[in-house]
């Protein structure tokens, strides 16, 4: 539960407090308003009104906490925030969102020297140019250990490099 309880601080306060005031405000409008003034809803038993105005404001509510959980994800992912915040938005059916899902870049990784956050498999901190994997000695790009050349301009890789 603990990685569950981590990827909800993900999620911006804004997007929590968005979720909650439009869960209350629908319920709230539902009762009052669309309950009252739809003749279709008189003969529905009233435990069917409670389920239907307590479910389908959660479903918008997930949702905005789901586009909250993009934009705070590909922040920390170093990915353009605001254009998936908006694909997350307006694309329908949550495709956006489930498009962020499938093309998102791996977590950032703290450099061990001066902790800025760089992207996975690069060779040295973008800040403070500590060696953050092994790097070609030619050109410089991060290579794997075992490899025998380079996949980036092809020199030759020192054995157990
Ligand atoms: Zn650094
Ligand atoms: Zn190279």
């Amino acid at each position: 539960m603990s990685r569950l309880r981590e990827e909800m601080r993900v999620i911006p306060i804004g997007a929590w407090v968005t979720a909650i005031v439009l869960y209350v405000a629908l319920v709230v409008l539902s009762w009052r308003v669309f309950i009252p003034h739809d003749e279709d809803f008189s003969s529905w038993p009233r435990w069917g009104l409670t389920l239907f105005t307590m479910v389908m404001p959660m479903f918008l509510a997930v949702y905005v906490l789901l586009v909250g959980y993009v934009a705070g994800d590909a922040r920390r992912r170093g990915m353009r925030q605001v254009m998936w915040t908006l694909l997350a938005v307006f694309i329908p059916n949550a495709i956006g969102i489930i498009l962020y899902f499938i093309l998102r870049e791996p977590l950032l990784v703290a450099c061990r020297s001066c902790g800025t956050q760089v992207r996975q498999g690069f060779a040295f901190c973008s800040k403070c140019g500590t060696a953050l994997a092994h790097a070609c000695p030619a050109c410089r790009s991060a290579v794997q250990p075992g490899w025998s050349h380079c996949t980036k301009c092809g020199a030759r890789l020192e054995a157990g490099n």
